[in-house]
């Protein structure tokens, strides 16, 4: 079991508040991870103060030399792929394929980065004066609060530090408490790789103590926030009355439609890995799949039988489909969500509680569950379970079924299955989702394309790609005038 310190400064440090936390094995209760500091307020003032007095040297640094920093950062962590993919399962339960596949991504993040470093372009453009060019160029920030929750432990990390610090802004990153352990490795890759100190601070703690404390300090110029929609909100409006920049990754309530004339195969091994990969716990993670009239008892059918042949248990076995939830409390959470679909009327076709067979006595495990006949304004049909539970929506039509798709506050990822190329394309407008997937499942960015979502899912803000970097950067916009004389535009140009 290892004890885990903040990073503060390029060092290793304890909390001076004393006090610690341990985190656990989802699959095994009785496995302790590690042991992490329980910050308070003055080991927060402490990073963000050497945090501020990095900035300074950092933003001076050239692009392409940060970058190089960020190409050793990847060596590293290809270097120790197994290595951090094993922490991962072990800290949140999903299985080692998937972890090994969200190292990946924090890899594929940090080349990108380091590809960027050396292209991130602005604009020239042509002046309406003679002797006069005008152009755009980008600046870093300041000091930024980033705050991640469990269910990406690197990768979404990985999304925000990159761009942060590559652009030239120092960070403090506060991890969710559930899984402390991925970033404490990152932190010492970062320590490794040669950051110079206090550019990336790590500093543990609870959501209310140290992510309040990031949200509320004058130094920070920006919150990068992935997380629930409740806490959003939260982090939203005191950024409003504080004017920090502010960009919110939220929930999600994704769909997958299945078409009348869809491979039908392709679209079960898509809801199968949408719904219960990463035990249901991805903010893309498909929930509700819309089913069109035809197909809808035979799909079923065919959707049961392989559900009900998906092996649960210790993420770490190479042969595990499903590892455990996070937490207990998760736990209670998405059978609480069972009970309501129950009492809604929803005919629940397989799964409905907790699993604890064998070794999976041990753990939070849940089967994973699916409920038929869910009317599209059931509660299961609208609010986030973040679970292994899918709710199975009969659609007349391809009209109906995308006006389901659309019938929710949130707006992040649907997959539609369908081989007609005039249906494909009406359904990629139609989808009010930031993220749209034709024949694939709801799950599966890629490090270089633009995420995010669309109404309640965020603010209008995308991660991922070139557009994670318009987070991260201020525009400025520099005239030259090289006329030597007095030239009024508006004016010595009117006619
Ligand atoms: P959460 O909102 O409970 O916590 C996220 C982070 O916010 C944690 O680090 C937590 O400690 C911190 N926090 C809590 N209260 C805070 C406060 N008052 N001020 C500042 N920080 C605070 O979310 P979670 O349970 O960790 O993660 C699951 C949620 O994240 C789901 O809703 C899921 O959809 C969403 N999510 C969204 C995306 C996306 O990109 N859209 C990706 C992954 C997860
Ligand atoms: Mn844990």
């Amino acid at each position: 079991m290892k004890q885990y310190k903040n990073f503060i400064g390029g060092e290793f440090l304890d909390s001076k508040s004393g006090r610690t936390f341990e985190n656990r094995n989802p699959a095994n209760w009785d496995e302790v991870v590690g042991i992490f500091p329980k910050s308070n307020i003055e080991d927060l003032n402490d990073a963000i103060g050497v945090a501020k007095k990095a900035y300074e040297e950092w933003r001076r640094m050239p692009w392409p030399m940060r970058s190089d920093i960020m190409r050793k950062v990847a060596e590293i962590m290809i270097a120790r792929k197994e290595d951090l993919a094993q922490i991962m399962t072990r800290e949140m339960g999903k299985v080692i394929k998937e972890t090994r596949g969200d190292t990946q991504e924090g890899i594929d993040t940090a080349l990108y980065a380091s590809v960027e470093g050396r292209k991130y372009f602005g604009y020239t453009l042509p002046s309406e004066l003679r002797n006069k060019s005008c152009m755009t160029r980008r600046d870093p920030l300041g000091v930024w609060g980033l705050i991640t929750p469990w269910n990406f432990p690197i990768a979404i990390p990985t999304w925000k530090i990159f761009p942060c610090l590559l652009s030239g802004n120092t960070a403090i990153i506060k991890p969710a408490t559930y899984t402390p352990a991925s970033v404490g490795e990152l932190a010492q890759i970062f320590k490794d790789a040669g950051l110079p100190d206090g550019v990336l601070n790590v500093v543990y703690g609870g959501g209310s103590e140290i992510g309040e404390g990031l949200l509320n300090h004058k130094d920070i110029v920006g919150i990068s926030f992935t997380g629930s929609s409740d806490i959003g909100q939260r982090i939203g409006e005191v950024c409003g009355k504080t004017l920090k920049r502010c960009s919110l990754e939220l929930g999600g309530k994704n769909g997958q439609v299945v078409l009348k004339d869809a491979n039908l195969e392709l679209a079960l091994e898509g809801v199968l890995w949408g719904a219960f990969g990463t035990t249901g716990q991805r903010c893309t993670a498909t929930s509700r799949l819309i089913l069109e009239a035809p197909i809808y008892d035979k799909f079923i059918d065919m959707l049961k039988s392989r559900t009900d042949a998906l092996k649960l248990g210790d993420g770490l076995n190479e042969d595990v489909d499903v590892g455990p939830l996070v937490s207990e409390s998760q736990r209670e959470s998405i059978h609480s969500y069972v009970e309501i679909g129950r009492k809604e009327g929803a005919r629940l076709i397989t799964g409905g509680g907790p699993y604890e067979e064998g070794e999976c006595s041990k753990g939070w495990f849940y089967k994973p569950t699916i409920f038929a006949d869910v009317g599209p304004n059931m509660r299961i049909a609208q609010e986030e379970i973040f679970g292994p539970v899918l709710s199975v929506i009969k659609a007349r039509d391809f009209q109906e079924a995308m006006s389901i798709l659309n019938n929710t506050v949130y707006g992040l990822s649907s997959a539609i299955y369908t081989n007609d190329l005039n249906l494909a394309h009406k359904a990629i407008e139609i989808a009010e989702t930031g993220i749209v997937y034709i024949n694939a499942p709801t799950i599966g960015a890629e490090c270089h394309l633009p995420f995010g979502g669309m109404k309640n899912t965020g603010n209008g803000h995308r991660e991922g790609g070139w557009t994670a970097y318009e987070i991260f950067t201020e525009i400025k916009t520099v005239y030259i005038d090289y006329s030597g004389c007095l030239q009024k535009a508006q004016i010595d140009t009117a006619k």
